[in-house]
């Protein structure tokens, strides 16, 4: 089942006014992100009623409750998340081993990761560049091992994002990052007279498979450029400010450790 340790392409399946991560289906999970269609589930850009509405709407279309969020802050917190706070902690990871709890990180244009392992566990991260240097993808997938997650039974998402072909950086977060990450950071950084190319894809996929994830799927779609109906921060003046949803959970008919058949 594993495909190894090596990141595989994988376009993320068009449903509705969803985009859905083909390695996690696999496994019985929801999980995937929300396009443009279903409009902004958070951030400033809708009223926090609207936001919530979506969120709850997105919640009861995939058979949950309400989706489970924190406060993100672009760093590396990762916190066990059971049932909705009452006030959202700050963090940019979460995960749970309940059924029936949907996650979910907003970004537009940051990478929204999500993992599962086999046993019912699954967890969600928000990186932009200030996350991925702080290895919040390692961090969440050491919290849900020191919970007996086993690496090499992990899948691993990486969703739409701001992609290599959009998101230079400058000298000094060069330097940040590289002071931050080391050697992983040798590959995802590349320089070109345009300036410096920081590929947070590879760059998650490389913190996931230094944590020895077994299978990693990138969605490989561009929040800016890739066509699809996507926010992305960057494309603002064009498309409007909005966030979507990076999502994933259990439902509760799958019967939460028991094996999953392929949805296939
Ligand atoms: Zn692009």
């Amino acid at each position: 089942m594993s495909v190894g340790a090596r990141p595989q392409v994988s376009a993320w399946r068009r449903e509705g006014d969803l985009l859905v991560s083909p390695a996690l289906e696999r496994l019985g999970l929801a999980a995937g992100f929300t396009t443009r269609a279903r409009g902004s589930l958070g951030g400033a850009a809708a009223s926090p009623d609207a936001a919530a509405r979506a969120r709850s709407e997105l919640a009861r279309t995939l058979g949950f409750d309400d989706v489970v969020r924190v406060k993100q802050v672009h760093g590396d917190r990762v916190v066990k998340a059971d049932a909705p706070f009452a006030v959202w902690p700050e963090a940019d990871g979460l995960w749970t081993d309940r059924v029936g709890v949907l996650l979910g990180v907003t970004a537009a244009d940051c990478v929204p990761i999500l993992v599962a392992d086999r046993a019912g566990r699954i967890g969600v991260a928000h990186a932009g560049w200030e996350g991925t240097s702080r290895s919040v993808a390692r961090r969440l997938v050491a919290a849900m091992r020191e919970s007996g997650a086993e690496t090499r039974h992990m899948v691993a998402a990486i969703g739409p994002s701001i992609g290599p072909c959009c998101y230079t950086i400058g000298p000094d977060r060069v330097a940040l990052i590289r002071g931050r990450l080391g050697p992983l950071a040798d590959d995802p950084i590349r320089e070109t007279p345009e300036g410096a190319v920081f590929d947070l894809w590879s760059a998650n996929a490389a913190q996931l498979r230094a944590e020895g994830v077994a299978e990693i799927e990138v969605a490989g779609t561009c929040t800016r450029s890739s066509g699809l109906d996507l926010w992305s921060y960057r494309a603002r003046d064009r498309m409007g400010l909005g966030l979507g949803l990076g999502f994933i959970g259990r439902r509760a008919r799958d019967g939460g450790s028991a094996p999953v058949a392929p949805t296939k």
